[in-house]
């Protein structure tokens, strides 16, 4: 089984493309299910409406009325997820706000500390006064509690913060150690994000040493290509599952109504 659980669409305002194209590229490129994970709406969530970063409320009905009927229409199973942003203290507003939707699956992401939105191009400049191995252990310490909020079903590309290719000068193992331990104590499971691949660090996220140490401890994985163009819907998922069955990895999950099921990997 090969699934793409991490696909955008134009109505977060930073991609581009529809549903029924993404789907099609998908289902090109040999995956087997889909599921759509946009921007959940970060007004609902206790943040200020950004344009361009998320959906707006008043777009999530339609965003569950399309997914509904791509089910009715294409041959392969099509899920509806999100990708929701955590903010550490905000537990309470993101549980009562999530539970009045139907998900198949929820991803949780960070992608702020202190505010400073890291991930972007355009706020890079930001790392170069840094002390590397503090902001690891910051933007690690917020992983540890987005998996014990119990709120999410998959931890969104985990080692993003490597994004731009900023790596602590000192061996990290210990970082690597604890939070797999974390994921593995909560049960959460983490994407094998292609996406990485495509950024300037040119890793997947997460890195070899992380998905080795979920190997080991038994911390499931599925799969998704962050998929802001429909030409990246899909994209190197084959490329994962090489690299996942070559460590061991024998299935991936897959969600329905917020349960999981393992399935098995393809052969390669
Ligand atoms: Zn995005
Ligand atoms: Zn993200």
């Amino acid at each position: 089984m090969i699934v793409d659980y991490h696909l955008h669409t134009s109505r977060c305002g930073h991609a581009t493309g529809e549903m029924a194209e993404y789907l099609a590229t998908a289902r090109k490129r040999g995956v087997e299910e889909v599921g759509f994970a946009d921007h959940f709406p970060l007004e609902l969530l206790g943040e200020a409406r950004k344009k361009g970063i998320s959906m707006a409320a008043e777009e999530l009905e339609g965003y569950f009325a399309e997914i509904k009927e791509l089910q009715q229409t294409v041959d392969i199973p099509v899920k509806i997820g999100a990708e929701v942003d955590y903010f550490p203290g905000r537990e309470e507003t993101a549980a009562q706000v999530l539970a009045g939707y139907d998900f198949d699956y929820l991803i949780g992401s960070v992608h702020y500390l202190d505010g400073w939105d890291f991930t972007h191009p355009g706020r890079r400049d930001l790392y170069a006064g840094k002390d590397i191995m503090e902001l690891y252990r910051q933007y690690f310490a917020a992983i540890c509690r987005l998996a014990e909020s119990g709120l999410f079903d998959i931890v969104g590309h985990l080692d993003v913060i490597k994004k731009f290719g900023y790596f602590p000068p000192g061996d990290w193992t210990e970082i690597i150690d604890k939070t797999c331990r974390v994921l593995k104590e909560t049960g959460i499971c983490v994407e094998f994000n292609t996406s990485g691949w495509r950024a300037p660090v040119g890793e997947a996220y997460p890195g070899p040493a992380f998905l080795q140490k979920c190997r080991e401890l038994g911390v499931p994985v599925t799969l998704g290509s962050d998929a802001h163009s429909v030409r990246d819907a899909g994209r190197d998922l084959d490329r994962a599952v090489r690299i996942l069955r070559r460590l061991g990895f024998r299935e991936i999950a897959v969600f329905s109504g917020r349960r999981r099921t393992m399935c098995p990997l393809p052969p390669v």
